[in-house]
């Protein structure tokens, strides 16, 4: 990947938010207070998930590969969150996830696209974690797809929206513990459209145990891909 500056939305891009910032002024997602989509009290209050850290699944640790990641051996090389999850980080994923609110993305992606531009993994595309069909319609979005479009627009890395696709059935969210989840993932996605061979980072809103970041990259990987990398905004722990 070489490494380019964070680029400016377009111009019309930037009007058209402005026109309806002016009709729908945002408000905080966590306070509520007018004025942006996260005011500066609670931008404050958000973690970043620093070190120290596993190098491998970034939970907190001491070791540079932490005892799950030596136990369990991710098919992804490397995974990096920006958040610790919780407070107004959990806000914007909740408002991004749950209320329809797409506008906050293009915040919640520079931040991300930001961490990957400092990071330098060395990826070819960019790969968003896909949603069940269902689910998609309801939302009328994939709010992994909507971040991993502005980070591709923020760093000039192109998109493979269709490398992987979500088979039928239960969401992850509804797995009760770390097991089930693994379980679960592990018939939930198959090879899609895209390229072969190269070095992919796959893109989601959050990390929880890591199951549906493994369970992609070991797709990715059947399919001829070098080396998987992840990139979330939260990071669970
Ligand atoms: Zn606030
Ligand atoms: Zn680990």
């Amino acid at each position: 990947m070489t490494p380019a500056p964070v680029r400016q939305r377009s111009l019309a891009s930037r009007i058209w938010s402005h026109a309806l910032d002016s009709v729908f002024p945002p408000h905080c997602v966590s306070c509520r207070a007018f004025g942006r989509f996260v005011c500066g009290d609670c931008l404050v209050r958000m973690v970043r998930a620093e070190h120290p850290r596993c190098g491998v699944c970034w939970q907190p640790s001491a070791d540079s590969r932490c005892q799950h990641c030596r136990h369990l051996q991710p098919a992804f090389t490397a995974v990096r969150s920006v958040y610790a999850f919780g407070g107004p980080a959990r806000d914007l994923v909740h408002a991004l996830k749950y209320s329809g609110l797409s506008a906050v993305a293009p915040l919640m992606g520079e931040e991300m696209a930001g961490l990957l531009l400092g990071w330098k993994p060395g990826v070819s595309a960019i790969v968003p974690v896909p949603m069940a069909g269902a689910r998609r319609r309801r939302r009328g979005y994939n709010q992994s797809e909507l971040l991993a479009r502005e980070i591709g627009r923020c760093t000039g890395v192109p998109v493979a929206g269709r490398a992987i696709v979500r088979r039928v059935g239960p969401s992850q969210v509804e797995q009760p513990d770390e097991a089930a989840r693994r379980a679960n993932a592990k018939d939930a996605f198959a090879a899609g459209r895209g390229p072969v061979g190269g070095s992919f980072l796959l893109v989601d809103d959050t990390m929880t145990t890591g199951a549906t970041l493994d369970a992609c990259a070991r797709v990715l990987k059947s399919v001829g891909a070098e080396r998987v990398y992840g990139l979330t905004f939260a990071r669970e722990s």
